[in-house]
């Protein structure tokens, strides 16, 4: 028997997706939900190609972006290549911005005020195409964050339906970086119910097995993914 090599101290990023698919079944099982109900977003913000690379090798199709135009340079020259890639925004989008964002996401997670639905409704007419919309909302009412209030959002799921026609699939949140995030996950979860939509977008690195737990159907992993991002 030859000796065993020994285990990097380094995990690749390969291991790092065998490592985190694992525990996304094994938290959903303990919740006793189907794990093919969990989609994994990886977080790819800030990778340079070898990353990206390596996770499109580990089989990694669905990806988070938060900038725009971070995202284009990623991907797309990649669509021709990986025609079941799916892209999704998870970081605040400017008005502005929002033609360039339809044309190249195939979902949208971070829709909070209906000055940006009326932009997307817009650019989805000039460019034909539909992307999903989900919509952001601040459970915890930070100042500085993005998202819809909580008390605003049933209102806001509303108008971006049947005032613009968008196709709100669910919500989305990020919860404040000093608490628990389970509370922030079950308000989250409560709003998504009393308006019948089904796409929970919750969980990060520290917390994606407590957010299956509550429902997540999308957690959005970078980090414990890519390890730690060289830029904040
Ligand atoms: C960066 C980012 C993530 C991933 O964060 P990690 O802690 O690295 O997993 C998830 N969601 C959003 C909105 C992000 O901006």
């Amino acid at each position: 028997m030859t000796a065993s090599t020994p285990a990097s101290p380094f995990p690749s990023i390969a291991d790092r997706f065998a490592a985190v698919r694992g525990h996304v079944v094994q938290a959903a099982v303990e919740a006793g939900r189907d794990p093919a109900s969990i989609v994994l977003t990886a977080v790819s913000k800030t990778q340079g190609e070898a990353a990206l690379q390596a996770a499109l090798d580990a089989g990694q199709r669905v990806f988070g972006e938060n900038r725009v135009q971070e995202a284009y340079a990623h991907w797309v020259d990649r669509r021709a290549a990986f025609p079941d890639l799916e892209l999704r925004l998870i970081g605040p989008l400017q008005t502005n911005k929002a033609t360039e964002a339809v044309a190249l996401f195939d979902v949208i997670e971070t829709l909070d005020r209906e000055k940006l639905a009326a932009a997307l409704a817009a650019a989805m007419k000039k460019t034909g195409r539909r992307p999903q919309v989900l919509i952001q909302v601040n459970t915890g009412a930070e100042p500085q964050k993005a998202g819809v209030l909580p008390d605003q959002a049933d209102g806001l799921i509303a108008s971006a339906r049947d005032a613009y026609g968008l196709t709100v699939e669910g919500l989305m949140c990020i919860p404040p970086a000093d608490a628990p995030p389970e509370p922030h996950f079950a308000l989250l979860a409560e709003i998504a119910a009393r308006n019948g939509l089904r796409v929970l977008s919750m969980g990060m690195s520290g917390d994606y097995q407590a957010a299956i737990r509550l429902g997540a159907t999308h957690v959005r992993v970078g980090s414990a993914l890519f390890g730690e991002r060289r830029t904040p």
